[in-house]
């Protein structure tokens, strides 16, 4: 190669490798730390939580009662919202706020479930995850404190999707999650609400729904929350309804059923009468209508549980979209709710 030519491929071969750099130092291509927690910032976050729908009036709730309830919403509302503000994932956000419900005695949830007709505790749970569509649930468990927790583990450490009874307890020892005794779940109120629906039932005083009131008969809880990444998270934990043939399983750990979550469209937890969530697959529903309709979170919401009307079910559901959008319908007079508005303020609500 003569001297000129072997300056010219030397000069090409220069220019080339800083074009290269210039590329690489482009505004795009290299983020500091704080430009990327600053585009991290300005992320859409969004959550809202449920301790159930029913007949929930104002003139049979005392001030006091009303008080602990807005204060149990609003510590599990701020637990999961912090952890989205710190830039934690959805499924931390949902799975703390549940956590919190499942260990207040007011709702039916861990703690505070409702008792079978056998005078046992059974809880049901789901959590699901929007990216990947991955979802883990158990159903009928008597001696975990935190059945969200297990539903986790179950979607994380095993290949399938729902275990039950016995076989979730085994999977949770094997996990080093500590049984309870089923002591754990007693509570003088939901006992004394078992005898009064056996008492009527036994003179057939009517039906379980104008013996006890829906707010003593629903009570779920559930969370929906949208990350800083964009990933929608969705967890549902409960007791069932009350003087519920022991094996019963509801919507609530059914996917699809009372729990869904997928990042194209939306997260849905449900609460209300189990059967006809299952039957018209509410939070499925509601994914499909966004999906395959192009409808609204609103409009999907609202449809959905027009469906469970339809049939003459009862209850209500709380949806996140990717938007950060969020949508509570339900057709019972109230649904002890709250979620965080675009300002950041707390918004707790009981009644319609
Ligand atoms: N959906 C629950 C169930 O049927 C009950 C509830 O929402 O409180 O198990």
């Amino acid at each position: 190669m003569s001297f000129w030519r072997c300056m010219l491929v030397l000069l090409l071969f220069t220019a080339g490798a800083q074009l290269i750099a210039a590329g690489k130092e482009s505004p795009e291509k290299k983020k500091g730390p704080e430009e990327g927690q600053m585009q991290v910032k300005a992320q859409t976050i969004a959550f809202a939580i449920h301790g159930g729908a029913g007949t929930i009036d104002r003139d049979k709730i005392t001030p006091d009662r009303e008080k602990k309830y807005r204060s149990g919403l609003e510590h599990a509302l701020k637990a999961g919202y912090e952890i989205l503000q710190q830039g934690g994932s959805g499924l931390d956000a949902v799975e703390a706020a549940v956590r919190i419900m499942e260990d207040d005695p007011l709702f039916n949830a861990g703690k505070g479930s409702v008792f079978t007709s056998a005078g046992t505790n059974e809880m049901d749970a789901a959590i699901m995850d929007g990216k990947t569509l991955k979802a883990g649930a158990v159903a009928s468990v008597k001696r975990i404190k935190n059945p969200i927790s297990l539903a986790r583990m179950v979607m994380e450490r095993s290949s399938h999707v729902m275990l039950d009874c016995a076989g979730a307890e085994a999977f949770a020892k094997e996990n080093g999650v500590e049984l309870v005794d089923p002591k754990y779940f007693f509570t003088q109120e939901r006992w004394d609400e078992l005898q009064r629906v056996k008492a009527a039932a036994k003179n057939r005083q009517g039906d379980i729904k104008s013996i006890i009131t829906d707010q003593e008969l629903y009570g779920t809880v559930g969370a929906v929350a949208l990350d800083r990444k964009g990933n929608l998270a969705v967890a549902t934990s409960t007791g069932g309804t009350t003087n519920k043939l022991p094996g019963r399983i509801g919507d609530s750990p059914v996917i699809g059923a009372g729990t869904y979550a997928n990042n194209a469209t939306c997260a849905v937890s449900g609460t209300g009468d189990g059967e006809y969530f299952i039957r018209v697959a509410v939070a499925h529903e509601v994914s499909a209508l966004i999906q395959y309709k192009g409808m609204s979170l609103e409009e999907a919401a609202q449809a959905a549980i027009d469906k469970v009307g339809q049939l003459g079910g009862r209850g209500g559901l709380i949806a996140i979209d990717r938007r950060g959008e969020i949508a509570m319908p339900f057709n019972t007079s109230g649904m002890y709710r709250g979620h965080v508005d675009s300002e950041g303020r707390f918004i707790i609500e009981i009644y319609r």
